[in-house]
Parts: structure tokens; sequence; C-alpha cells
């Protein structure tokens, strides 16, 4: 039995973050995916593929506060610097991860590493805010690098398949994230005609982006490059097969259940804790950030 596609989604038209990330948003507020359909994440920003020109003015986004959540970056081409207002900072390449818990609240910008902005070239990435359940949405921030070199690999058919596992679990190896809830995030590579299966928990909300390439779903369905596959919930396992040699990235997780009250870069479960948010940021209390 097969766990069936509910629907395939081309890249919605692209906007602007800041003047650094050319996105284009899948969910929240994209293409038909409610606030809560792929819970516990909750907002997808792809930047695909976009060369951009030599700068020598910064491109990215300023200071900018985030509660509630946590945000994880995926680079695929470029690179990206982060500063924090906990003293954190952290430059991520090709592959790399990084996994920010904003939590209870904090001061964070982004921004093209500052070489990589003054040459320009080919730039690729995701990122994701994870919604947090409400007994987590004020623990402390806290950074991580998760760099490829130190990534926790799950390799078969002589490498023709290869898969990070971010964070949760693939055939018992687990992921390098510290995380606060179920979910399982990996990034997938597959040389032509290899494939992979997964066999998920029928509750938890499933979604694949193609980031590179072509791939067959479950003998069925041919995506390509830039679209968004959302699975049903329902039993069954998802086979992959690469058309041609293919990136995918993988997210499945327990939905939370709880009302959710987003607003702007803050996610808390009602409407007086979002007041208290920009109350907080205006008084100073996520921190500070030049
Ligand atoms: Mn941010």
């Amino acid at each position: 039995m097969t766990r069936n596609i509910e629907n395939i989604f081309e890249p919605p038209p692209h906007h602007w973050v800041g003047n650094g990330f050319r996105v284009h948003n899948f969910f929240p507020g994209g293409p038909r995916i409610g606030l809560k359909r792929m819970s516990p994440f909750f907002l997808c920003d792809y930047n695909s593929k976009h060369t951009f020109p030599p700068s020598n003015v910064p491109r990215g986004v300023g200071s900018h506060p985030h509660r509630g959540i946590e945000t994880v970056t995926i680079a695929y081409h470029g690179k990206v610097a982060h500063h924090d207002s906990v003293g954190n900072s952290g430059i991520i390449g090709e592959n790399d991860v990084q996994w920010m818990t904003a939590g209870g609240g904090i001061l964070h910008k982004e921004y093209h590493e500052n070489e990589f902005n003054n040459k320009g070239g080919l730039f690729q990435m995701v990122q994701l805010w994870t919604n947090l359940p409400a007994k987590h949405k004020m623990t402390p921030a806290k950074y991580q690098d998760l760099l490829y070199r130190d990534a926790a690999i799950f390799n078969s058919d002589n490498r023709k398949v290869s898969m990070n596992i971010i964070a949760g679990e693939y055939k018992n190896i687990s992921g390098k994230a510290d995380i606060l809830m179920p979910l399982n995030l990996f990034d997938l590579s597959l040389a032509s005609n290899s494939s992979v299966e997964f066999n998920f928990d029928t509750k938890h909300n499933t979604g694949f982006l193609v980031i590179e390439g072509n791939v067959r779903v479950n003998d069925r369905n041919d995506v390509p490059e830039d679209n968004f596959i959302l699975f049903k919930n329902e039993p069954g396992r998802i086979v992959i097969k690469a058309n041609k040699n293919s990136k995918v990235l993988i997210m499945n997780g327990e939905p939370i259940d709880e009302p959710i009250a987003p607003y702007g870069p803050f996610v808390m479960n009602t409407q007086d804790e979002i007041q208290q948010a920009i109350e907080d940021f205006n008084n100073g209390k996520f921190g500070h950030l030049d």
C-alpha cells in the first residue's frame, strides 16, 4: 500500500525577504496549504536557484525578532551568515544547516556571507519555521550549526542514495539536531534511477520539496524541480525514484494540536501572547543586536 499524494504545488510567484532572499512561499498563505496543514512546520520559504551579481552592499535581512518558533535554514548554493542577540554567529555553505531556536525571544540577522556577496554567484536555500508547542514556546533561545561534514548520513546502493538525517531518525540513524518535538527533516540526494522508501506515522504531516532534478513518486507521478509534494495522512509507504540526479528535502512531523496565533515573526497560541510579544519586543526584552 502506498501513501498517496494530496497535491503537487508549483512554486508560487517569488517575493523578496530583505534584499538577499528571493523566495517562493509554499506555506502558510502560499498556494492552498493551510496554517496547520504541515504542522509542526509552519513556514516554508524556498529560494530557488538564482544567480546574484557581485555586490559591495550587504544582501540579506537586518536585525529582527522571533518568538515561539525555530528557524531552520538549509543552504544548497552560496553562503549565509548569521548573528544573534544571544551572541551566536555562524556561516553555512553548501549542504550545511543552521537550526535556531527562537523560543522565548531572540533578535537575529541573516546575510549573504561577505566573500560570497562580493563575488556573487549561484544561490539556493530553504528556510523553514517549525512551530513550538505551548510548553516549549518560551524555552531559552539557542543556536545550532549543523555542518555537513559532521552530519549523520544514510547511504545505500553504493552511495547512489545519500541522505543527510538532519533531525529525527531513519533506519536507526539519528539526526544531530537537538529537537523539542517529534519531526523528521532529511536532505536526500539520489543518483539517476536509484530509489528510496519511507514509512511514516499515518498521522504525521508529510511534504517533500524537489530541490533538483525530477523524481517519480510511488511509480505514478513525475515531479519536477522546485515543486512541493503534499502527502495525504493515510497509511502506506512512499517510494521516491530519481528520473535523473535529484535532491529532495523531506519534511515530516507530528502535528501540534493547539490553537495558533501567528503575527509576523511571532507564532504563539493566543492573541494575548502576541500582544505580550510585541510589548516585550518594544521594551527591549529580546536583547540587543547592532
Ligand atoms: Mn529571521
